[in-house]
């Protein structure tokens, strides 16, 4: 079956981060895979060509492929934009209108760089969680919200606001991710305090008891999960928590690992009739404007978030591994892009030699 994906490489390092993607995916071609690839733009270079961030044929070809995969957004050029045509709000509209409901952020420790976490080698050496953050409602979204006047001085408002559905479908993810890897999820919130927690405790255990049986399920306040997070991470496999915790959780955990350079994401909604779900890749660094065009930037994190597509929208689980384990090789080589060099001083590679050496352990 032909895989449908869409290139939108963006503005700043998503290009050149993306070119080395495209080998990646030439890699595979040649070897019999059927990846079809469309490329389009998004951003401010959509801005520059249409005056809109995100052209409606573009969101219509998001809308029909299997997977989306994005580059990065935005730069100083765009800055005094008006809000409405703003490089991010093409990403926004991609989000919204896909309905990406489940934002997948893993945390995983190459052996190679086990030295270069703050914290100590044995703490994450061989570290692989997954956050799945509930991306769509929550408190950023909640009605009321806005600043008003309350006597003689003024009131900010949010509203933390969860139905039941929005629950049970991320919860869904959570259970289907914990299947798919060691049969563990911890769900967390803030029951104590919050109705929102309750309920989401309360639905949460209700979808485990009825549909899951088999996964170990297990709830924490997030406080305290932020504590065992950073204390001993590798208690963990899949967590699942809101959108303000999976927030704050999710950029904690993914710095357990080193360098921003490193980090994918995927944003999973519904599945399509196909059975895959509507799903967008990007790394999770931004575009990088400081070091633009100079070849300079880490394409780990955008390969490794092709990776997650191949794992989550064509189940290719193998090629998945075949893929980190490449980037294990060449770190364990010794390559480092600027990004992953601390004290020891040695010479970084380019972008497209990173991109070169990882298609050549491949
Ligand atoms: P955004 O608001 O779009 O998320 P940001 O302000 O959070 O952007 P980034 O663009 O992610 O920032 O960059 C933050 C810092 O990390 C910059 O100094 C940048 O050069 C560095 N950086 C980000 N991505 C990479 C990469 N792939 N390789 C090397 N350095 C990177
Ligand atoms: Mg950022």
């Amino acid at each position: 079956m032909t895989k449908t994906l869409l290139i939108l490489p963006g503005d700043g390092i998503g290009p050149e981060v993306m070119a080395e993607v495209r080998k990646v995916i030439d890699w595979f071609n040649a070897r019999g895979q059927d990846f079809e690839v469309s490329e389009d733009l998004v951003g401010g270079c959509a801005y520059d060509k249409h005056g809109t961030p995100l052209h409606d044929d573009t969101m219509a070809r998001a809308q029909e492929v299997d997977a989306v995969l994005l580059g990065a957004v935005g730069g100083p050029k765009y800055d005094a934009l008006d809000f409405s045509v703003k490089p991010e709000r093409g990403l926004l509209r991609l989000r919204k209108e896909m309905d990406l409901y489940a934002n997948l952020r893993p945390a995983q420790c190459f052996d190679a760089l086990a030295d270069f976490s703050s914290l100590k080698k044995d703490v994450v050496a061989g570290l692989d969680i997954m956050i799945i953050r509930e991306l769509t409602s929550g408190v950023y979204f909640g009605e009321p919200r806005g600043i008003i006047n309350e006597g003689n001085e003024r009131v900010g408002i949010n509203t933390q606001r969860y139905t039941e559905s929005e629950i049970e479908r991320v919860a869904r993810s959570g259970f289907e991710m914990a299947r798919k890897r060691s049969n563990k999820l911890c769900s967390m919130e803030k029951a104590n305090v919050m109705e929102s927690g309750v309920l989401w405790r309360e639905v949460v255990q209700k979808i485990g008891d009825t549909a899951y049986p088999d996964v170990e399920l297990s709830h924490m306040y997030a406080d305290a999960g932020a504590m065992q997070l950073t204390r001993w991470p590798k208690q963990f496999d899949v967590i699942v928590t809101d959108n303000l915790f999976g927030d704050l959780l999710s950029d904690l955990a993914a710095m357990l690992t080193g360098s921003l350079g490193m980090l994918p994401s995927a944003s999973l909604g519904a599945p399509m009739a196909n059975g895959r779900p509507k799903a967008l890749y990007e790394p999770v660094h931004g575009s990088a404007p400081d070091i633009a065009g100079q070849g300079k930037a880490n394409p780990i994190a955008c390969i490794l978030s092709f990776a997650m597509a191949l794992r989550y929208s064509f189940d290719m689980g193998a090629e998945a591994d075949r893929l980190e384990a490449a980037i294990n090789t060449v770190l364990a080589q010794g390559l480092r892009t600027a990004d992953l060099i601390g004290e020891e001083g040695r010479a970084p590679v380019s972008t497209s030699e990173m991109g070169d050496a990882i298609v050549a352990a491949l």
